[in-house]
């Protein structure tokens, strides 16, 4: 099939890669010149694990290749696939102009019927808003051609896109017309073979299926986190509590993980927007309120339990911080709870030095004027001297240091960690001061 996409980051490339791998004939298209010239030179804009040799081995094949052309990639492609960013608005809501603008564009393009699918995430209506758009530039043209919106939302995580993408869990189709849904089993056919993962339904279900999904597993989180938070309190460990109760198979153990709060592109706007739209149609969505305000609050944790350490003198101190992306497996920094707590650092007269494998060069490009922030090349080099060690990023590589070195390095032996890697017990028999998330008495 020949396929277009709109949008070359993190769901597009993947998307347009995978899809390309299969079979398909696949143009990418974007706004960014420099991204699409890159890409166009080998060079892929993100770090995912999988990613580049499947890009480079289909553009060499001829299947994907990479345009700015946005009228080229409109005649290409049967299906037209938007996966632009959706960023909240001021209001919480998800900005919709990147997605309308696709759709103004398809519609003063197109030639002949097309399947135009949201894979955007994008809030319950914005199917009609698309269907509206692409008929306005048609009806503006004098035509009246048919063409089809169907959602079809994107479950890929970052960190391990591409094999969310090639094994998914489920394909959520929503579409009206059988024409359509018959055009993207045919798109997804490669990724059915095992069993049929295809889950069709009305669009509206469709997008709200995405929100929703996000929301229980940030929900999943903000739980863990305020139950962790009563731990301390209690004198409980969270992490015993979580095996306890994760051994249920009505629970199990999975995203059930304490920690410094989640971060990342998408459960944070789309809690954030999933309240906005409950808003439009006068419902309080309280719970979903509350996962959001207990995740602000635990983006906060660490420093409350640094200043309370340092007994609120933190001036002057430095800081070594290991891990900055959001998540491991990732370059992406986008509402990482490492910001928080640098910013709230840097507020209170600190230094960072901070090691990440992957997020460096993002995180320079963040912060290139912070002359508090110390970007070092190894995890050791970050200790050097430092008043403490903060986790932030459960990266594998910082799950057995070497802690003689870390008591060696560090001013203090102290480590905090916003990830809970480590047993509270051995680090302190090492000599170690630990405070982990929710340890109880060990804190
Ligand atoms: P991104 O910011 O990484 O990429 C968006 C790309 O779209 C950018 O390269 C931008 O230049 C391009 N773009 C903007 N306007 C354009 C236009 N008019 N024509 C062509 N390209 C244009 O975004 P992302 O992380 O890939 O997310 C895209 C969507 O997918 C969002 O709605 C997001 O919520 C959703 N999503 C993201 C993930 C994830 O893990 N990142 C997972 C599932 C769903």
């Amino acid at each position: 099939m020949k396929i277009a996409i709109f949008g070359t980051g993190y769901v597009g490339l993947v998307t347009g890669a995978c899809l390309a791998d299969v079979g398909h004939q696949v143009l990418c298209v974007d706004v960014d010149e420099k991204k699409i010239q890159n890409l166009k030179n080998g060079l892929i804009p993100i770090y995912e694990p999988g990613l580049e040799p499947i890009v480079k081995l289909n553009v060499e094949a001829g299947r994907l290749s990479f345009t700015t052309n946005a009228e080229e990639a409109v005649a290409f492609g049967d299906i037209q696939f938007i996966a632009v960013g959706t960023p909240p608005d001021e209001d919480g809501s998800a900005d919709l102009q990147y997605v309308l603008t696709v759709a103004r564009t398809i519609g003063r393009h197109m030639q002949d019927y097309k399947v135009v699918v949201d894979k955007s995430t994008v809030p319950v209506g914005t199917g009609d808003k698309v269907h509206a758009a692409i008929s306005a530039e048609l009806a503006g043209r004098g035509l009246s051609l048919e063409f089809d919106v169907v959602s079809n939302p994107e479950f890929l995580k970052e960190g391990d896109a591409v094999g969310d993408f090639m094994k998914p869990d489920r394909i959520v189709v929503g579409a009206q017309s059988e024409r359509a849904v018959s055009l993207m089993r045919e798109a997804y056919e490669p990724f059915n073979r095992n069993h049929d993962r295809m889950v069709v339904m009305d669009v509206r279900s469709a997008e709200l299926t995405k929100y929703a999904a996000n929301a229980m597993l940030a929900t999943k989180i903000s739980f863990m986190n305020e139950i962790a938070n009563l731990s301390e309190l209690l004198g409980a460990d969270i992490e015993q509590v979580r095996k306890g109760i994760g051994s249920d198979p009505r629970i199990g153990y999975h995203f059930i993980y304490p920690g410094c709060g989640y971060g990342g592109s998408c459960f944070p706007k789309d809690v954030k927007a999933l309240v906005r739209t409950a808003k439009d149609v006068a419902y309080d969505a309280k719970l979903l309120s509350s996962v959001e305000s207990v995740n602000d609050s635990q983006k906060h944790v660490l420093f409350r339990k640094l200043s309370e350490h340092f007994n609120g003198k933190l001036a002057g101190r430095t800081f070594a911080l290991w891990g900055l992306a959001f998540k491991p497996n990732t370059d992406d920094m986008r509402e990482a709870s490492s910001r928080v707590l640098m910013e709230s650092l840097w507020a209170a007269g600190a230094k960072v030095q901070a090691f990440d494998p992957k997020a460096m060069e993002e995180t320079q490009r963040i912060y290139s004027d912070k002359d508090e922030l110390m970007l070092c090349g190894t995890k050791e080099q970050a200790l050097k001297g430092a008043d403490a060690l903060i986790i932030c990023t459960e990266w594998k590589e910082f799950r057995s240091p070497d802690f003689s070195y870390i008591v060696s390095a560090l001013k203090e032996p102290v480590i905090f960690d916003g990830r809970n890697l480590y047993d509270p017990e051995r680090v302190q028999r090492k000599g170690i001061q630990y405070y982990g998330i929710g340890r109880g008495l060990s804190i």
